[in-house]
């Protein structure tokens, strides 16, 4: 999509008015990840839309850690970040930031605060705190030491920086209005004593700003101008500009400062977005970690086979809104498959095998067959297919007894192995149990796809076969959604809505060419659906298969 095409949303509407107003001169935006976890598909909404705006209007996005909680955040996370945010398509260029790396400044701005009478040291215990907060009808209740003095104040709060006190002694809150009918502006607690080791500034400090403190801070010093957030941050917004406020007030920050937009959050059906259960679906094992195909996490994605460009054009078909919405997970899937459908080279793949026995075919002899690598694209050329006596077909196929209006292969009726030559079924042959366990067929020698001989055969049935002696022999996984209901936890408990099928591991009969597919490698297996060769656990010449999707939904 072009500049002039995309669709507007209230966003662009918000940014192009500023920019008219000449309000800011460049749009600078930022995706603010807090490592304590790995990312999900509603994080692939906030990264299109934010390095989508930068790119749009030729300005920069911000990747930045939003480490301020020492306790949850590990270097693993960081990294894996890094990974999907880039898997994705995006390059912050020089901008990788840590929120870590302001707390210095933050900590400056919170002595200019206590200065300006606009913070305090408050020494109520949690439970004191909670009670004089008030609720949403009735007003908080201001603390007995709201009115320290600069001095003392300065004085506990290098204090708390020094180590003097245990956790929970003391906080530091802005002091703004007890009394005010939003909670968030009944002075805020800004800093609070954590004797905690943080994974970038190790045990440098004692005490911890809040993120609704920092996060403002960050954007402003960054000189971010459009700070998107979903929608729970809304009620944040006057303590987010009351702070930027005061602080340019005092000299310590610089105009134009940042402009917070709220957005509705990504809901999809059939899977859950939040860190805590997806943590516990890792923890407690009900699926092989965070990257295992099935889960909605980036590194899920990128195993299951789906595409970064998938995941911006679902983007951008969703677009943004101001009031959540359940996306079906259907409208996931179908970007997924336009873009694969568009990507993927053509295979052929037998995964339910059934051998085919061609009586009067000469036992030592092969040839090759033709196939084109994508119907569409001439350009991608064919690759060549070795036939023999004996194939695999999809067990499928054949029926001994023909409902009317079955095409396949019945005894007397004639299909055409694709690409190749038009078989004529003659019977099969069956284990002491009844089961079938070979077909045999005569072929017509002059039949063969691409030959002059071949439209002379009027079949209807059009089967997918790989030579038994040629084929590679591959372990295929075949997934399905992780839930079996489109919202999990609706009715109770989330795990108890687990797809107890999502995943069915086969043997599968695979055209020859797949035993050199390299990881990440996604094709189409004609009729089934689109693969990708696992990039976790494929070995070189023995790739493993993931199936990605299947080529239409199957689920309705
Ligand atoms: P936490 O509860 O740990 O804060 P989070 O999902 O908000 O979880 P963050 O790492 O803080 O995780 O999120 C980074 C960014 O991604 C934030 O700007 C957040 O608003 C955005 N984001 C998170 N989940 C979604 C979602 N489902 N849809 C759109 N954006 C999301
Ligand atoms: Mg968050």
């Amino acid at each position: 999509m072009t500049e002039e095409t995309k669709p507007s949303n209230f966003i662009r509407n918000l940014i192009d008015a500023d920019l008219a107003a000449g309000k800011y001169s460049t749009v600078r935006t930022r995706f603010p990840p807090e490592p304590n976890g790995y990312l999900h598909f509603g994080h692939a909404k906030s990264i299109c839309l934010n390095f989508g705006l930068a790119k749009d209007y030729g300005g920069a996005c911000h990747l930045r850690f939003d480490d301020t909680n020492p306790e949850k955040e590990e270097q693993e996370y960081v990294d894996s970040i890094i990974d999907a945010v880039r898997w994705l398509g995006w390059d912050w260029g020089p901008h990788l930031y840590y929120a870590s790396n302001y707390f210095g400044k933050m900590y400056e701005f919170a002595e200019k605060l206590i200065e300006a009478n606009l913070a305090y040291v408050d020494s109520q215990s949690a439970e004191e705190m909670r009670q004089n907060r008030g609720t949403l009808t009735e007003p908080g209740r201001d603390s007995p030491y709201r009115n320290r003095t600069v001095a003392e104040n300065l004085e506990l709060f290098r204090r708390m920086k020094a180590g003097e006190f245990p956790d929970g002694a003391h906080v530091l809150r802005a002091k703004i209005d007890m009394a005010s009918p939003n909670i968030n502006l009944r002075d805020p607690a800004i800093y609070r004593i954590k004797h905690a080791t943080h994974h970038n500034t190790g045990d440098a400090w004692c005490i911890y700003p809040m993120y609704t403190y920092a996060h403002p801070i960050e954007d402003a010093l960054e000189g971010i101008t459009h700070s998107l957030c979903t929608l729970e941050f809304e009620d944040q917004r006057p303590f987010y500009d009351w702070l930027l406020d005061n602080l340019a007030n005092l000299g310590c920050l610089q105009r134009p400062l940042p402009r917070q937009i709220e957005f509705a959050r990504l809901n999809l059906t059939y899977v859950v977005l939040s860190k805590r259960k997806l943590i516990q679906l890792v923890e407690e094992k009900h699926v092989a970690g965070w990257d295992d195909p099935r889960m909605p996490t980036l590194v899920g994605a990128r195993r299951r086979g789906y595409t970064p460009e998938g995941f911006r054009r679902f983007a951008e078909m969703i677009g943004v809104a101001k009031s959540d919405a359940l996306i079906d997970y259907a409208v996931f899937e179908e970007c997924q498959r336009e873009v694969l459908n568009e990507t993927a080279p053509r295979r052929i793949a037998v995964l339910d095998p059934l051998k085919l026995v061609i009586d009067n075919y000469p036992d030592g002899q092969e040839e090759e067959c033709c196939a084109p690598n994508h119907p569409q694209k001439p350009e991608w050329g064919q690759r060549t297919i070795p036939f023999s006596k004996e194939l695999w077909i999809e067990r499928e196929d054949f029926t001994e007894n023909a409902p009317k209006g079955y095409f396949r292969l019945f005894p007397g009726n004639r299909v055409r192995l694709r690409y190749g030559y038009v078989v004529e079924c003659v019977g099969c042959d069956k284990d002491a149990a009844g089961n079938v366990t070979a077909v045999h067929c005569r072929y017509f020698p002059d039949s063969k796809s691409g030959t002059p001989g071949a439209d002379a055969y009027k079949v209807k049935g059009n089967l997918h076969w790989v030579s038994a002696r040629h084929a590679y022999e591959a372990r295929v996984r075949l997934y399905d959604r992780l839930f079996k209901v489109p919202n999990p936890g609706a009715e109770g408990d989330f795990l108890a809505d687990l797809n107890p099928d999502s995943v069915k591991i086969i043997t599968a009969q695979l055209e020859p060419a797949l035993k050199d597919a390299q990881p990440e490698e996604r094709f189409q297996f004609e009729r089934h659906g689109y693969f990708i060769a696992d990039r976790v656990d494929s070995q070189p010449g023995a790739p493993v298969f993931n199936r990605t999707a299947t080529l239409k939904d199957s689920w309705k």
